[in-house]
C-alpha cells in the first residue's frame, strides 16, 4: 500500500473547484419509467434510432466491461478513443508551462502529442537496450512537478511488456501518477495491472475496444483507475462524450466475448507463425522481436528501402528506423492468415 499519497496534492487548482456541467440526461437518470415523457432537452422528439442524447454515464457499456474485467463500474472511465483519456488526465493534472510528464521512448507518440497540445514539458528516459525501463534513471529524473509517468506495456512500437519488478517499484517510489497504457494487455500472456488498482492509488490504465475488440472505428477508450481519480475525471469529461451509435456497437460486441476471444487466439496464433516463419528468413531481416502485441518488430538491413520495396508489392507497414534504439526496423501488424501470406511471399521476393 502506497500511504503517504494524496490525489489532491496533483490535481490543478482551477480543476478542484469546478462543478461538473449537469446535463439533462444527468438530472433525471431513470428513463426507463415508461410513462415518463421527456421535454428537458430540446431535442427533437421524433423517433429515429438517434434523436435522444445518448447516457453520459454509459452506464450499459460499462456494466458489460465491469463484468467482463472483474471491475466495479465506479473505476471505469470512458472516452472517444484512449487519446480523449489521456488528453482528460493531461487537463485534470498537468499545470500547463508548469508540470511536465516522463515518456519512456521508443513508445506511443501520442504521450508527445497531447503533453505539447497542452504545453507540458516532456522528459523522455530511453529504454534500455533490452525495451525495459531504467527505474532508477527514472527516479532521478523525476522532480516535484513531474506529475505523469507513462508506462506502454505491451509496448508499441517494440512489443514486450516490462517486468513486473520494475512497474512495482515505479508505483511505490514514483510521487506522480503512473498511466499503464495496456492497449495490446488482450494479446499477451501477462497479467494487467487491473488488480491492483486498488492498491495503488496513483495507479491508472487504459485499455481500448481499438484492438483486440476489433472496433476501432467507433473510437471506445477505456480508463481504469481508483475512485477519487475517476471523480476528477468526470468532473471535467465533455458531458456526452461518448455518442449513442458507438454505445450500441460496443454493447453489441461486449456480449459476444467468445468471438472476440477466438478472433485472438486466432491473432496470437498468427502471429506467432509469422515470427517463426520471419526467423527462418535467410537474408536481410536481420531480428524478430518478441512480441505480446498483435504485431511485429523486425530489424533489417535497410528500413527505408524494405519499406518502399514492400510498398511496391501493396504492402504497407510502418517504418519506425527514426525511432531510438529503432535504426532500421519496421513494424508489422498481424492480418488474417491471407494477407500474412501475402507480407510473407513479398518479403521473400525482395532482394
Ligand atoms: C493503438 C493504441 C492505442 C489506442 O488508441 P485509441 O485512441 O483507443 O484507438 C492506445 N495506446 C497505444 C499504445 C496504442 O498502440
Amino acid at each position: 500500500m502506497k500511504t503517504d499519497f494524496n490525489i489532491n496534492n496533483l490535481i490543478r487548482e482551477n480543476i478542484k473547484s469546478l462543478k461538473p456541467y449537469s446535463s439533462a440526461r444527468d438530472e433525471y437518470k431513470d428513463a426507463s419509467i415508461s410513462e415518463m415523457i421527456f421535454l428537458d432537452a430540446n431535442e427533437n422528439p421524433f423517433e429515429n434510432g438517434v434523436n435522444r442524447y445518448p447516457d453520459p454515464q454509459q452506464n450499459d457499456v460499462k456494466d458489460l466491461l465491469a463484468e467482463i474485467k472483474n471491475v466495479s463500474k465506479e473505476n471505469i472511465l470512458l472516452g472517444n478513443g484512449s487519446d480523449e483519456v489521456l488528453d482528460l488526465i493531461f487537463r485534470a493534472f498537468c499545470e500547463p508551462k508548469e508540470d511536465n510528464i516522463i515518456t519512456l521512448p521508443p513508445t506511443y507518440g501520442m504521450y508527445n502529442v497531447l503533453a505539447n497540445v497542452n504545453d507540458i514539458a516532456i522528459k523522455e528516459v530511453l529504454l534500455s537496450e533490452d525495451f525495459q525501463p531504467k527505474v532508477d534513471k527514472i527516479l532521478k529524473e523525476a522532480d516535484a512537478n513531474s506529475k505523469i509517468l507513462f508506462l506502454c506495456s505491451p509496448n508499441n512500437p517494440t512489443g514486450n511488456s516490462f517486468t513486473e519488478k520494475s512497474v512495482e517499484k515505479l508505483l511505490k517510489k514514483f510521487k506522480g501518477l503512473v498511466v499503464i497504457d495496456e492497449a495490446y494487455i488482450d494479446f499477451s500472456d501477462k497479467e494487467s495491472w487491473l488488480k491492483k488498482i486498488n492498491k495503488y492509488p496513483n495507479l491508472i490504465i487504459t485499455q481500448t475496444l481499438s484492438k483486440a475488440f476489433g472496433l476501432a472505428g467507433i473510437r471506445l477508450g477505456i480508463c481504469y483507475a481508483s475512485k477519487e481519480i475517476i471523480k476528477v475525471l468526470n468532473t471535467i469529461k465533455p458531458p456526452y462524450n461518448i455518442n449513442e451509435l458507438t454505445q450500441q456497437r460496443a454493447i453489441e460486441r461486449l456480449q459476444q466475448i467468445d468471438e472476440i476471444k477466438n478472433e485472438v487466439a486466432q491473432l496470437i496464433s498468427e502471429r506467432n507463425r509469422l515470427k517463426k516463419e520471419l526467423e527462418g528468413c535467410d537474408g536481410y531481416i536481420e531480428k524478430v522481436y518478441p512480441s505480446d502485441g498483435n504485431f511485429l518488430l523486425l530489424k533489417v538491413d535497410d528500413a527505408n528501402k524494405r519499406y518502399q520495396q514492400l510498398i511496391d508489392y501493396g504492402v504497407v507497414i510502418r517504418n519506425r528506423t527514426n525511432q531510438p534504439l529503432c535504426e532500421n526496423c519496421i513494424r508489422v501488424s498481424v492480418g488474417i492468415c491471407e494477407e500474412n501470406q501475402r507480407l510473407l511471399r513479398a518479403l521473400k521476393a525482395i532482394k
